[in-house]
């Protein structure tokens, strides 16, 4: 089954463009839509959960149409939204038994069967107990990942998880992700350039409203194969050299800013060829000259 998003365009009452035209297939398997904040991600994200419309496009899900079939798409779909509100005076595993009942999993046994293996899945097994109002924000997360599968999705949305999380909790996060089967659509979106890089075979990058990329993460790395370029500048020459040169980012490296430029050929001028990242992809597709930390 395939998602197909033809031509989507949105724009809110305030006159926001939030998405324009956007077009995509997403098959099975972990897909990123990376973009920065206020790119259009959870608009996109909560228009194919069935949460909002769309001004104009269409939505296809294998055989459903989306847009007119929102009960049906439910039946299949799992949703992380970005924030969300558990009853905090619950255990892990009513909250979770709940829900699962809310899906239709209305046999009892079957359904102690099929939360206890979630909370196994997610790594909460041993918390299973404790109220969720003292989960950290990587157990809630996790927690909302329970539930998402609760209802055997064909189709997951994750919409910003990792954002919040200490390294230790996205790393877990994102190998319960990775765990998921391969015949369902996961679409995780993101404003962290290694979390789509560590994860997904397939992935966009949205900026505006706009898809500006669509690609294997291995193949947009390679397009920019021996085109990059590097170099420490002392910060009165910034400006200087953004005239001159396609800079794609500046990163501080120990207070020293280090500037990554794009080049067919050798810039000269003591910059080296470096192994283009996607973080290089990304910022030189935003045509943003991002200062990051
Ligand atoms: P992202 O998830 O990539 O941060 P959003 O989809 O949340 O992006 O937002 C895209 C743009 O639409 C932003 O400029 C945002 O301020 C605007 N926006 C989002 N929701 C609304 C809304 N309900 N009303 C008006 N503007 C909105």
């Amino acid at each position: 089954m395939e998602l197909v998003i033809e031509g989507l365009s949105k724009t809110y009452d305030n006159g926001v463009r939030a998405l324009r035209d956007v077009t995509l297939t997403v098959a099975p398997g972990m897909f990123g839509l990376l973009g920065p904040n206020g790119a259009g991600k959870s608009t996109l994200m909560r228009t194919i959960a069935t949460l909002q419309r769309p001004d104009s496009g269409a939505i296809r899900l294998g055989s459903i149409d989306v847009l007119a079939q929102p009960a049906e798409v439910r039946k299949h779909l799992g949703y992380l939204p970005q924030e969300f509100g558990l009853y905090p005076n619950q255990s892990a595993e009513t909250v979770l038994d709940h829900f699962a009942e809310l899906k239709g999993v209305t046999v009892r046994g079957e359904r102690r069967d099929l939360v206890q293996a979630l909370l196994q899945q997610t790594n909460l097994y041993d918390v299973r107990s404790k109220k969720v109002g003292g989960f950290s924000g990587g157990m809630k997360q996790r927690l909302g990942i329970a539930i998402a599968l609760a209802g055997s999705p064909t189709l997951l949305i994750v919409d910003e998880p990792t954002a919040g999380l200490d390294p230790t909790e996205r790393r877990r996060f994102l190998n319960l992700l990775g765990e998921i089967g391969q015949d369902v659509i996961v679409i995780l979106s993101t404003h962290i350039v290694d979390d789509v890089r560590e994860l997904c075979h397939r992935m966009a990058i949205i900026n505006e409203g706009a898809v500006v990329l669509t690609g294997d993460p291995a193949a947009v790395i390679e397009e920019l194969r021996g085109r990059v370029w590097r170099r420490a500048v002392p910060r009165a020459d910034l400006a200087a050299l953004s005239s001159q040169y396609d800079v794609i980012s500046t990163r501080l490296v120990a207070g020293t800013p280090m500037v990554h430029v794009f080049s067919d050929t050798d810039p000269g001028n003591g910059f080296t060829p470096i192994d283009a990242g996607l973080e290089d992809v990304y910022f030189h597709r935003l045509g943003a000259q991002a200062v990051t930390a």
